[in-house]
């Protein structure tokens, strides 16, 4: 807990029942969806403006303590782990649609706001927020500014960088400051660039002017069926060699068919491989003669069946059935851990079966569920987080996972971030130098590193090496 003189400093800045600091309040704010580590802050405070932040902030500096920000907490690398203890700043009370400007396309939000709540906003005019991260129905804005949020539209629409015109900041020190222009060019170093993605260690995000996107006038909905992933992915790789476009290309596995199956009944085929769904979306004219190039690739690449979505309320519910698919997944095993790596889309066939033996290998089960053509792997392995040997091995076999993702051209992240959880592989990734011009960027932000400590990059003042982590790093 933070001593007495400075929780009472602290409540001084905040109004009543803004600052929660009993041991039975932090452990909710102990971990973010990585589960496998924890450690509580000494107080958690719930601001409701930027001004209540920036005097967070202000006092934070004043007292060198650290601070970490934090939104819905869904995050899958760790990155809003307290682990040097501190305080924690969460946004869930900055939730306002601030304005809405269809003229312009753009909307200007708080950043608490919950992703989902934005497209429903602004759906009664025609438009959405195109970033739209599975757990969008919790993740908040900032959260998706932070970790640049892709989702299964993003192969088409972009990820969050490109939705974001501008961002309210405040700095570790409390300072407030505006980065980007509601313009689509603003001149200058693209300051706002940097911010998206920082995972919380250049600024606290409190507004964002954000692009909004007119919905497609027709979209078209397939579920293709395959009797193995391998012939699922080399489909994958024809429909994009083909030149399609499609909004989203998803796949899902045996194993996870089995969990979204028995938690929403959706009539998925217990006996496929894999299956894909492939969604198009645009004019109505011209999109059937394109789902039916798509209808002819996945046939010629092995598809024992191809679904069509029949209406909106039968694509609403296999959509529901992939966004809840890693929830689903509790069904199966106590423990999961959602991975994160991204490969050339070609080299999808041998990747996966190189996790497959993986697995195989550690006595593991692993399921696969993921965005497809991005060729952004989500390998969850399920296990038992209470039985500390297997979480070793989890650790190892994870480990794992990330080099055979960089042993091909890839990257140990997507969409999830570094946070704690692999910034002990950034030097696989980086070389030395990359790494401190990263820390040099970082300290003109955060000078004394104490906003949101040793997250994303490997070194970190004070912070010890924690022990759970995936192993391997060194080799
Ligand atoms: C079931 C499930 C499915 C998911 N699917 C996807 C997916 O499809 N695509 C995807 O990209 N991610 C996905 N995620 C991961 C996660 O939801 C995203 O990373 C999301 O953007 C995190 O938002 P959050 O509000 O929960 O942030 P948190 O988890 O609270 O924080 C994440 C990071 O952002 C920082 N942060 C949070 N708010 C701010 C702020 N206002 N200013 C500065 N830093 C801040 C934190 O310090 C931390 O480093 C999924 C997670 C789950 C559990």
């Amino acid at each position: 807990m933070l001593p007495q003189d400075l929780l009472a400093g602290l409540r001084a800045l905040l109004p009543a029942g803004a600052v929660l600091s009993r041991p039975e309040e932090l452990l909710v704010y102990d971990c973010d969806a990585y589960t496998i580590e924890k450690a509580a802050p000494l107080a958690v405070v719930l601001p409701t403006s930027t001004e209540e932040v920036a005097a967070v902030a202000r006092f934070a500096h004043q007292h060198g303590l650290p601070l970490v920000p934090r939104g819905a907490g869904t995050g899958l690398s760790g990155g809003c782990l307290a682990h040097d203890g501190g305080i924690m700043l969460a946004l869930t009370r900055m939730t306002k649609v601030l304005e809405v400007d269809l003229a312009n396309r753009r909307a200007v939000v708080e950043a608490g706001l919950v992703n989902a709540r934005l497209t429903e906003a602004v759906a009664r005019d025609g438009y959405a927020f195109a970033p739209d991260p599975s757990s969008q129905s919790a993740c908040t804005i900032g959260g998706n500014v932070a970790e640049n949020a892709g989702g299964p539209h993003t192969l088409k629409y972009g990820v969050t960088v490109n939705h974001v015109l501008a961002l309210e900041v405040v700095l570790p020190d409390g300072e407030v400051v505006w980065l980007g222009d509601r313009t689509e060019d603003a001149p200058g170093y693209d300051l706002l660039g940097l911010m998206v993605g920082s995972e919380g260690t250049f600024g606290i995000v409190t507004k964002a002017v954000v692009r909004l996107v007119p919905q497609p006038e027709a979209v078209r909905t397939l579920l293709a069926i395959f009797p193995s992933v391998a012939d699922a992915s080399n489909a994958v790789s024809a429909l994009i060699g083909a030149g399609i476009v499609p909004a989203a290309l998803e796949m899902m596995d045996a194993l996870i068919l089995q969990a979204v199956e028995a938690a929403f009944q959706y009539g998925f085929p217990l006996d496929a491989g894999a299956v894909l769904i492939i969604e198009l979306d645009g004019l109505e004219a011209g999109l059937d003669a394109q789902k039916d190039q798509v209808l002819r690739l996945c046939h010629e690449h092995l598809a024992t069946e191809v679904r069509v979505a029949k209406d909106a309320a039968d694509r609403a519910r296999l959509w529901l059935a992939r966004k809840k698919a890693v929830g689903a997944v509790g069904r199966l095993s106590p423990s999961k851990i959602t991975m994160d790596g991204v490969i050339p889309r070609t080299r999808l066939p041998e990747v996966l079966a190189a996790i497959s033996e993986i697995g195989a290998r550690y006595g593991l089960r692993i399921a696969n569920v993921f965005h497809a053509g991005d060729g952004n792997l989500h390998p969850v392995i399920l296990f038992d987080e209470r039985d500390p040997a297997q979480v070793q091995t989890v650790l190892e076999a994870g480990g794992e996972i990330l080099k055979a993702c960089l042993a091909v051209g890839g990257s140990i992240t997507g969409e999830h971030g570094v946070g704690v959880e692999k910034s002990a592989f950034m030097h696989l990734q980086f070389t030395a130098a990359d790494l401190a011009a990263m820390a040099s960027l970082r300290e003109v932000f955060n000078p004394d590193g104490r906003l949101n400590p040793g997250k994303l990059l490997p070194v970190h003042r004070g912070c010890a090496e924690l022990p759970r982590r995936f192993k391997g790093a060194a080799t």
